[in-house]
């Protein structure tokens, strides 16, 4: 592997989140029934009109701002011609000479630094129907709701060189989009999908290799297995003198392997060319303006704000700003109790390992940021100790519970009564004379031992400051 570098390129294809479809007003819902959504537009009938969506257009048009790309104010929709079941116009509306968008870049972390990836293009188009093989009848089934959903196809340059920054790059991107609320990043609905370019070079070397292309893998990790399967086969290609040859492949998650789909003999010619019952698109100046106005904070600012306003170490700040919704919890909490660190390894560790576990997401979560942020500050006064807070984290979690109220009704308040705890530290140095008389011959480590037996006496409630200064008091 020392001699050689692999270079990626990566399409991603992302449906756009409007409520109708890119040149129809079939609603874009997932899960309906097959052909529920479907009219003689969508569905191809010869004599109708398409008409584009204009929300489609300002979500398309937000996501290259998002990432610094140029707007053309002039772009055209072209028709991609081949015959499959799933596309009855037997063409698929696309863009290809003129695209909406060019030259983008998004920046993404790696483990030598910050490193700029360039977008060759974003494009709108249309997507298709879907085949269904089932597996009890030798049938196939066409579902046409898909057919003419919004979709943008976002092209990277070959800028990545390894796995690691191919899925980064694909986090970014997903990241964004979710941000702008222009998709919903769903990648098992297959509403963020990704098509990886991979080709292997000798390192030095000017020219890329002959890539392969990877079809539709549906998930992060099955990226980088997929990529990385693909960077050794072609290493060992190369290392047996075999050419490498220009071919879409498709990934077997099961197996881990990527097999060869169809080779550049059998690659379609698309005959692609402008659609002629479309207009050309033309975006107005004052509109990019508007819509610039109403982009968030988008998730690279509002980490570096979080580094500089709140304090957080990188990774922190990478994980919290990942979602947006994450981020809200973070900064809602943090304003009910102002510990920035202490509120974010809450949320790092305990609340996302809940999540994690019943599959939701922060959205609907029972425990809000202000019952977080009262826990956090009840341990901080010293009211209960962090392990309890972390024993009771799972209730408050799964009911939503005022923290205060429920520690009240369990009667899990620390002991911070000298007067209550006196009469236990009595009762256990009575009980342990010999520890006593070591103690006092010396061996002060015995200090834990009894912090132990009183912290058992009192189910870990007693206040651990404060046993050490009565234990300190009546050992001498
Ligand atoms: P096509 O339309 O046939 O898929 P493109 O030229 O549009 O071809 O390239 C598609 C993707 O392949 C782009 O993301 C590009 O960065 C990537 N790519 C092109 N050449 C290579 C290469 N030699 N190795 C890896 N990726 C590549
Ligand atoms: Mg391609
Ligand atoms: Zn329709």
């Amino acid at each position: 592997m020392a001699e050689y570098e692999a270079v990626i390129g990566l399409e991603v294809h992302a449906q756009l989140t409007t409520n109708t479809k890119l040149f129809c007003a079939c609603p874009t819902r997932f899960g309906d029934g097959p052909n529920e959504n479907v009219c003689p537009v969508c569905a191809g009938m010869p004599g109708v009109l398409p008409v584009m969506n204009d929300r489609a257009l300002e979500y398309a048009c937000k996501m290259a701002m998002a990432i610094d790309a140029t707007i053309n104010l002039t772009s055209i929709f072209a028709r991609k011609n081949y015959f499959y079941p799933d596309l009855p116009k037997g063409y698929q509306i696309s863009q290809y000479e003129q695209p909406l968008c060019e030259h983008g870049r998004v920046e993404i972390e790696t483990a030598a630094g910050t490193k700029t990836v360039g977008v060759t293009r974003i494009h709108m188009e249309e997507d298709a129907g879907k085949n269904i093989h089932s597996s009890t009848e030798n049938k196939s089934f066409v579902d046409l709701n898909r057919c003419g959903v919004p979709l943008i196809e976002i092209v990277s340059e070959p800028d990545m060189r390894s796995s690691e920054e191919a899925v980064a790059y694909l986090k970014e991107l997903r990241s964004i989009l979710v941000y702008l609320g222009v998709c919903d990043g769903n990648m098992e609905e297959g509403s963020f999908r990704c098509d990886a370019n991979v080709s292997v070079r000798r390192k030095g070397d000017k020219n890329f290799g002959t890539r392969a292309e990877i079809k539709n893998v549906n998930s992060f990790r099955n990226v980088q297995r997929a990529i990385d399967y693909e960077i050794g086969r072609h290493i060992d290609c190369i290392e047996d003198g075999e050419a490498i040859v220009q071919e879409t492949r498709l990934f077997d998650a099961n197996k881990g392997v990527t097999q060869s789909m169809r080779g550049k003999e059998e690659a379609h010619d698309y005959r692609y060319f402008p659609d002629p019952d479309l207009v050309p698109v033309r975006v107005e100046p004052s509109w990019i303006e508007r819509w610039r106005g109403e982009l968030p904070e988008l998730p690279a600012a509002k980490r570096e704000r979080f580094i500089a306003k709140y304090g957080l170490p990188e990774y922190d700040a990478g994980v919290l700003t990942a979602e947006r919704e994450v981020a809200d919890y973070f900064e809602a909490a943090v304003g009910v109790h102002p510990e920035p660190k202490k509120i974010a390894n809450w949320i790092m560790s305990e609340l996302m390992r809940e999540l994690n576990e019943c599959g939701e997401s922060i959205r609907g979560c029972r425990l809000r940021p202000e019952g977080l942020a009262k826990l956090v500050r009840i341990i901080d006064s010293g009211a209960i100790s962090g392990k309890i807070g972390k024993q009771i984290f799972g209730d408050l979690f799964r009911s939503g519970e005022d923290p205060e109220a429920y520690i009240a009704a369990k009667g899990l308040a620390q002991i911070s009564d000298a007067g209550a705890l006196d009469a236990v530290v009595d009762e256990v140095l009575a009980a342990c004379p010999g520890e006593v008389a070591r103690y006092k011959a010396g061996e002060k480590k015995l200090t834990g031992f009894f912090v132990g037996q009183i912290m058992q006496k009192t189910k870990g409630q007693a206040n651990p400051k404060l046993v050490g200064e009565l234990l300190a008091a009546k050992l001498g």
